[in-house]
């Protein structure tokens, strides 16, 4: 039996434990603390965002997102049903109404091109999902949004070291989400930071996140003691992520370009593949530079997913699908409103299978993959 190839493996840059030891060695735990803020900075620093502000997770920051932005019930925020259930959550708590539209063929992401036609009175915010760090056509979306008032929040989640005409993904709407869990390319585990754009929403962001309170004034001698301010949660992070956080950002670059190595070689080794009509590989617009989050493929119609993901199980291969459309779940049938028949949606959502993509994969790895996707096709 050959030996498993994971579909991924957390990489660690190895002073995630000497950096956690040093907040440990400094008896300081609590959210906030000098690790924080050197992650604050680097975020800061390589995004152009207004503030950055670590958070449990990238779910925690859209929830933050959705406060931010007074969602009231009956609000209508615009978004891919092609994406993960958290994009949607956020709203739905608040007594939103997600409004399902179909992706664009080619990098699954919002088809911004449906936008005007699906904008009513009751809509707030369009969310634009960047899938497999690709970004979406964000010089549209934002003049359409410019034009009707509405708020734009990116799910950048998959987004980090990514970028559209050469701003970071999550720096060009109002706020922008990213996820630091340990699936994503930069990890703590758990975690995540909102980034926001738009300076008059930042002493907002800082509340809502303290528990509602103005504590991080207080902690700047801004204000003399603090008080409960407005509606708001515990979303900060202790010490010890962000300690973990930091070791990871430090070698973001590192981690992107080794992502890259891996990425490019599926991408030459898939050609032939592609050239026969089997199979579809994903498409980068030229205005967008990934990330090398994920390798997707898309297979054509004729081939029977679920025997590929079976046949890579056989083999010892681990490789995965995504996502179960929100529109056609059980929640989103409840909770959210869907706008045409999601053609797109429906049809690329039943072909694509990721493919093992982690730092550590070996290019004999990579061949032995494309050789079982070949046998299984031909
Ligand atoms: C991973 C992911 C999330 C959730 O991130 P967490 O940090 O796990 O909360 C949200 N949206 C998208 C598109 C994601 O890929």
């Amino acid at each position: 039996m050959n030996k498993k190839i994971p579909f991924n493996w957390p990489h660690m840059t190895g002073k995630e434990l000497f950096y956690i030891a040093e907040a440990h060695f400094n008896g300081r735990l609590a959210g906030d603390g000098p690790f924080t803020k050197r992650c604050h900075e680097w975020l800061e620093k390589h995004t152009g965002c207004d503030i950055a502000l670590l958070t449990h997770s990238c779910t925690a920051a859209l929830d933050m997102a959705a406060l931010l932005l007074e969602i009231q019930p009956g609000d209508e925020i615009i978004m891919p049903s092609y994406t993960f259930v958290s994009t949607a959550n956020a709203f739905v708590l608040r007594g939103g109404i997600p409004v399902f539209v179909d992706i664009r063929e080619d990098t699954l992401n919002l088809d911004e091109r449906l936008l005007e036609s699906v904008i009513t009175p009751r809509t707030r915010a369009i969310v634009p999902v960047h899938y497999a760090g690709v970004a979406c056509e964000m010089d549209t979306i934002m003049e359409i949004a410019k034009r009707h008032h509405l708020r734009v929040v990116e799910d950048a989640a998959q987004g980090v070291m990514a970028s559209y005409k050469g701003k970071a993904l999550g720096s060009i709407g109002d706020i922008g989400a990213y996820s630091f869990h340990e699936t994503k390319n930069v990890i703590s585990g758990e975690g995540g930071a909102l980034l926001v754009n738009d300076p008059s929403l930042a002493l907002r962001a800082e509340i809502i996140r303290e528990k509602g309170t103005d504590r991080s004034r207080f902690f700047r001698g801004e204000v003399d003691k603090y008080t409960w301010q407005e509606m708001g949660s515990s979303f900060l992070p202790g010490e010890l992520i962000a300690a973990f956080l930091w070791a990871q950002l430090e070698e973001a670059d590192r981690i992107t370009k080794e992502r890259f190595g891996s990425w490019q070689k599926y991408h030459e080794l898939l050609e032939p593949l592609e050239a026969k009509g089997i199979l579809r590989r994903p498409i980068v617009p030229c205005e967008c530079q990934h990330n090398a989050h994920m390798y997707y493929i898309l297979l054509a119609p004729e081939i029977d997913r679920q025997k590929v993901l079976d046949e890579f199980k056989r083999n010892n291969i681990w490789s995965v699908f995504q996502y179960v459309p929100l529109h056609s779940s059980p929640a989103g049938m409840r909770y959210g409103r869907t706008h045409g028949n999601l053609e797109v949606t429906n049809r690329q959502s039943g072909r694509l299978v990721r493919l093992p993509l982690y730092i550590g994969l070996s290019v004999e790895q990579q061949n032995r993959v494309v050789d079982v996707l070949r046998d299984i096709v031909n």
